[in-house]
């Protein structure tokens, strides 16, 4: 019996020590994108995409197609 009450708390020392290694990778963003990949922000609503996800207009990225066209339509406005 005593041979259990060690087993159970080696395992609950194990999984202590595992607690304490994973808890500092938990702090990192939720979605983090791949690594190494440049985040860049739509110029319409600000969203951060990955750059092969974003499209883009000259300087100007975008998050979506239905942005993109936004953006357009609002250059047109102005001039
Ligand atoms: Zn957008």
């Amino acid at each position: 019996m005593r041979i259990l009450i060690l087993l159970f708390a080696v395992i609950i020392l194990i999984l202590a020590i595992r607690s304490l290694f994973i808890k500092p990778a938990k702090n990192k963003p939720s979605k983090p994108p791949a690594l190494g990949e440049k985040m860049v922000s739509c110029a319409v609503c600000g969203i951060h995409v990955p750059e092969s996800n974003a499209l883009r207009l000259k300087e100007h990225f975008f998050c979506s197609e239905e942005h993109l066209q936004e953006w357009k339509e609002s250059l047109k406005n102005e001039s």
